[in-house]
């Protein structure tokens, strides 16, 4: 069984960097990849979502230049980007590096005073696995632009750093992204999930006492991207704004499920389906966990995944294993998350259960004739930030 720890591997990045650049970092900053744990493709539907962070993070090891240029690197990726912001802007540079550059430039036009800069990157969040290694590089650049200018990841500066991410994402990389992924690596708390409504961008920390519950979240990524339905994401989308028009709707957050039940077109009517059912789901799921109703809570996960199966098309046979496998190995309920197509999926099991429910995944891959997947707890964490180091 593979179990993906969360290990702190700063000495290592603070020594790559001296490696790669000839000098010592002065910040060393981070951002947690996410689970969703209920409210999946909500965010651009005006709905809810209900995201943790994950222990797993990455880091970037930051120094500032005087010369007003930018380097990047990954631990994770060959290749890296040397130039100036002025290199930057919508569509590029393209690959690993619109991420990162991306953001230095999106808080640029913000207004921010980004210096020339040096950045490494290292990451214990799977890369591509559905859970947000994406966000989480955005997230951790941004941050050590803050850290340089001694600008603490609050207030004012949290928000600044959320859209700048998100626009980086959307604008320099090209990817049609919802949202929830850089406010959770942003604002999450620990032992905490957040609640985010879209309609309005509220937000709520929702306690999970899970070691009071004697209750874990393990996640599990199935290390397949179904490549064939790049596109998937995108054809959603449209699907959810197509039901939202012929609803007369601003988005399907102001549709009912009885105007739903009524809407033209099988296809459309179970996407706007899935999207009024699962933001049902998230208030369900605050509610059980207020109460600490299980069956609640099994339920709302098992409803969940055979919606976003059926209804919202985006499980595939991985995805469907595991969270059967998990299920018939005793966990309390489990379900895909993230945007589907491959990534992972979650399930909430008692502690004590943890290794076996995870072998059990591992053997029913084994006999479907999968690939071996990778298991990580998710102990949920808090959200970006950045230290200063001396000398
Ligand atoms: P997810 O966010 O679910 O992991 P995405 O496709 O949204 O998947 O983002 C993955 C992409 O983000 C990678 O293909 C790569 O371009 C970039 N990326 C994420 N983490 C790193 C990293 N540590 N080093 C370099 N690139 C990274
Ligand atoms: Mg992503």
């Amino acid at each position: 069984m593979r179990m993906l720890a969360a290990e702190d591997r700063s000495e290592l990045l603070v020594g790559a960097f001296e490696h790669g650049t000839g000098a010592r970092p002065t910040v060393l900053a981070q951002a947690p990849g996410r689970v969703n744990l209920m409210g999946e493709h909500t965010d651009y539907n005006a709905g809810l979502v209900l995201p943790v962070a994950l222990p797993h993070r990455t880091r970037v090891a930051a120094r500032a230049r005087e010369d007003g240029r930018v380097t990047v690197q990954s631990l994770q990726r060959d290749g890296g980007f040397a130039g100036t912001l002025a290199d930057c802007g919508p569509g590029g540079p393209d690959g690993w590096t619109g991420y990162a550059v991306g953001v230095l430039w999106t808080l640029s036009r913000a207004g921010v005073p980004v210096p020339g800069i040096d950045l490494v990157v290292d990451s214990t969040v799977p890369v591509g696995a559905g859970l947000s290694s994406s966000a989480a590089l955005e997230c951790a650049v941004g941050a050590a632009v803050l850290g340089l200018l001694e600008r603490p990841v609050r207030g004012g500066d949290a928000d600044l750093l959320v859209e700048a991410a998100v626009a980086a994402e959307r604008e320099v990389v090209g990817a049609p992204t919802g949202g929830m992924d850089q406010a959770v690596a942003v604002r999450a708390t620990a032992d905490h999930a957040l609640l985010i409504d879209f309609s309005d961008d509220t937000r709520c920390q929702v306690p999970l006492h899970l070691e009071q519950r004697g209750l874990t979240l393990l996640v599990t990524d199935t290390r397949v991207s179904h490549a064939l339905v790049e596109g998937g994401y995108g054809d959603r989308r449209t699907d959810c704004e197509e039901a939202a028009r012929r609803l007369g709707v601003p988005t399907l957050r102001g549709a009912t499920r009885a105007a739903v039940d009524d809407l033209h077109g099988e296809r459309l009517r179970r996407r706007a389906r899935h999207v009024v059912t699962e933001i049902d789901r998230v208030s369900g799921t605050v509610a059980a966990l207020a109460t600490d109703d299980r069956e609640a809570l099994a339920r709302a996960n098992a409803d969940s995944h055979v919606s976003m199966r059926d209804d919202f098309e985006i499980s595939c046979p991985e995805l469907d294993a595991a969270v059967d496998a998990a299920v018939e190995a005793g966990a309390l309920g489990a379900r895909m998350t993230g945007g589907g197509f491959g990534g992972s999926s979650v399930a909430w099991v008692r502690t004590d259960l943890v290794a076996e429910v995870a072998q059990a995944v591992d053997r029913r891959f084994e006999r479907e004739g999968f690939a071996a997947p990778q298991h990580l707890v998710a102990t949920p964490s808090g959200g970006a930030g950045w230290e200063r180091l001396e000398g």
